[in-house]
């Protein structure tokens, strides 16, 4: 086999088995600011300490206990509570079961809480690299906590598709930096653990659900806030033209927060924009009254062949979907606009609005997304994820019930759901006809 072939063969394999094992992700925290000091302290569970790959402190690290990471020329700097533990290339914080909750504290950023493992390095000798090694289904469900709002499980359904299918397709996104994702959105927002129980309950609803097209491929899915009454072809914005991202008719985005905008540019700034960044003749009569009475009853691309996009980032608009008119008191340009976002792919407003208008949560993507359809990963056990959803609506439900119930740590539904998910561990590794067959090999021998 030629080494070119080898390589491809090796790297599809690689790929293939990254994607089959994504139970756990990497994440790196606070990309988009510069970290020069984290405390950490424990609200939840037990912690191990290492450093470099030797255990440096034993289930000794929980609430009450503090630890300080510091980037210096030499490594990390670690402290635990006052007392200097020395200069390390990694520090490590790792969960000792799975009910384990951090509380990350950099000097001059808000805190943020976050489950699983923390692995913190210097990213250079001012800046710590921090990055959370975590569950993926549990990272999904951070990421549509910071993505959408809303309060009906099949809203956060559909955003757990959405990004699930996108975190697969970009799985190595920063495969060079030693991470899968930034929490920034670059990748996708994770600005803290999902602390919602609804949202949970639709992140855990789609489990292995992805979205694919019609010969079985993941989609791109792009999506923004509100597409304004009609989404975006995909080449009017981006460079291609992909087959499943096709403008459509969205009346569910009207009458939502984000469904309309006017903004009021002075009529000189207007049109001096136009002659002195596209060199386009504003004396002409033609054009001035094109460039003034430009309207968009459907989605249009361009506007005296400058692209649409184009004009949005200069004049940071909300979207490209906008009418022109002149104030006849001031003279000024009113640019009056729908949606906000580029357009593409699904609206989060209109899905909402779809959502409590009681339509399916396949049949909002299919809307969205043409000639797509939703894919079940059959490795991902039914059994559990219905359990698992069972119990988190009793959870639910017992919590409407009692409103205002002050309640310890371990008593609310966090607490509550880290002892399902364990149980329910438990109850998939015990496998009844293994167990047997294990059993009657002894009787024999
Ligand atoms: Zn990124």
């Amino acid at each position: 086999m030629k080494p070119v072939k080898y390589c491809l063969l090796l790297l599809a394999m690689t790929l293939a088995f990254q994607q089959a094992s994504a139970d756990k992700v990497k994440v790196r925290l606070f990309s988009n600011n510069r970290i020069d000091a984290l405390y950490a302290s424990f609200d939840l569970g037990l912690y191990n300490l290492y450093a470099n790959d030797s255990l440096l402190l034993d289930s000794g690290l929980g609430e009450g206990m503090t630890v300080e990471l510091k980037p210096s020329p030499s490594g990390v700097y670690v402290a635990v509570n006052g007392y200097e533990y020395g200069t390390f290339k990694r520090a490590v914080l790792r969960a000792t079961d799975t009910a384990c909750i951090l509380c990350l504290n950099p000097r001059n950023v808000k805190q943020r809480t976050y489950e699983g493992d923390l692995v913190v390095s210097c990213f250079d000798k001012n800046t710590l690299l921090i990055i959370n090694e975590v569950e993926f289904e549990t990272y999904l469900a951070g990421v549509v906590q910071s993505e959408i709002y809303g309060n009906m499980s099949d809203i956060f359904r559909i955003q757990a598709i959405i990004s699930r299918t996108w975190a697969l397709r970009n799985w190595n996104k920063h495969r060079s930096d030693g991470y899968n994702f930034c929490d920034y959105v670059h990748c996708q927002a994770y600005q803290n653990r999902c602390i919602r129980p609804d949202i949970m309950l639709g992140t855990m609803q789609s489990s292995g659900q992805t979205i694919v097209d019609g010969a079985g491929k993941m989609i791109e899915t792009p999506f923004h806030s509100n597409s304004g009454g009609q989404t975006a072809n995909s080449e009017d914005v981006w460079r291609s033209a992909l087959p499943y991202l096709r403008s459509v008719t969205d009346t569910f985005s009207f009458r939502m927060r984000q469904s309309d905008w006017t903004k009021v540019i002075p009529i000189n700034q207007w049109l001096g924009y136009f002659s002195k960044t596209h060199k386009i003749n504003v004396q002409n009569d033609s054009i001035r009254n094109q460039l003034l009475s430009f309207s968009q009853p459907q989605r249009k691309a361009k506007i005296l062949g400058i692209p649409l996009t184009r004009i949005r980032t200069d004049f940071k608009l909300k979207s490209t979907f906008f009418s022109v008119s002149v104030d006849s008191k001031t003279g000024d340009v009113v640019l009056s606009g729908h949606g906000y976002g580029h357009g593409v792919g699904l609206s989060q407003e209109g899905t909402i609005r779809m959502v409590s208008l009681g339509i399916s949560y396949d049949s909002i993507i299919r809307h969205y997304y043409t000639g797509a359809a939703i894919h079940q990963d059959d490795k991902v056990s039914q059994r559990y994820v219905n359990n698992f959803v069972t119990e988190i609506t009793k959870i639910i439900e017992e919590d409407k019930a009692n409103p205002g119930k002050k309640k310890s740590k371990k008593d609310d539904w966090l607490g509550k759901l880290f002892r399902v998910r364990d149980r329910l561990d438990r109850e998939e590794e015990y496998d009844p006809n293994k167990q047997e067959m294990e059993h009657e090999m002894k009787v024999e021998w």
